[in-house]
Order: structure tokens, then sequence, then C-alpha cells
């Protein structure tokens, strides 16, 4: 388990101000690897920090992306998703259960940028979907 003074030092050497709120948000997803959505994160948070919004949360989520201490999925279409897990690898995602599971064992070719003549390729996301193993004999 990270700490909250183990999250705090790892902010500052992504040059991201520690505030309480954004520690509280990345301590929450390095301890839960669940690929949480806002509202996950947002239900789990606020019984202890009543002032906390889903805006807050929204927008510390695009700054921890952006500072590169998180990725975002964009898996399952009907919200994005969290990883704190920046290294390359896949996910699959649930049709039934709509849980986002960590794949690791991929060849990295899938992970390669290819150069195109038309687009400056930056990005690649490798998703598979269908029906977890307790999902598939229902
Ligand atoms: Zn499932
Ligand atoms: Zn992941």
């Amino acid at each position: 388990m990270n700490s909250y003074m183990q999250t705090h030092q790892f902010l500052i050497q992504k040059n991201i101000k520690p505030s309480v709120q954004r520690t509280a948000v990345m301590e929450f997803l390095l301890n839960n690897r669940i690929h949480a959505t806002v509202e996950e994160i947002y239900l789990a948070l606020s019984p202890d920090m009543p002032t906390l919004s889903k805006t807050t949360v929204y927008n510390t989520l695009n700054l921890l992306v952006k500072k590169g201490a998180v990725q975002m999925l964009l898996i399952d279409e009907k919200n994005a998703r969290y990883d704190a897990d920046i290294s390359k690898h896949g996910h699959f995602f649930c049709n039934s259960c709509g849980k986002v599971y960590d794949i690791f064992n991929l060849k990295p070719e899938l992970f390669q940028l290819p150069t195109h003549p038309q687009f400056m390729i930056m990005d690649v996301e490798v998703s598979y979907k269908g029906f977890c193993n307790e999902c598939k004999g229902n």
C-alpha cells in the first residue's frame, strides 16, 4: 500500500503541487488497481473529504494525465477509466460486468508506434473486449 506521504513525494517528483485533494486521488489510484472512473473515485473519497466535488476529481485526473502520473483509458465507451500503472500494458474490458483487467504478457510489437507519412502517431491503446472468467459461463 502506498501511504499518503509516499504519494505526496511521488507527486513532487512528477512536478505536481501535492494538494490534499490531488494526493488523495493519486493515492486512491495507486492502491486500487481497478481502472476507476471519476464517479468511483469521487464516491470513495467524498465521505472523508466533504468539500471534494466531482469537478475537482475530474480536473485533478486531467492534470495527473498531463503530467504523466496516470494514464486515461478509452476502453469503456461509457466512462473514461484511470490507471496509475503507466507502463505499456494491454487491457481487457468485460462486456458483462464492466470490469477492466490488465494484460501484461502481450507482444511488445503491439505497442510500437508506426511511422506514417500523414500522421504523427504519438500513442497506442491495446484494448480487448469480451467476457471475463466470472461472466462467460452465465
Ligand atoms: Zn465479467
Ligand atoms: Zn492497467
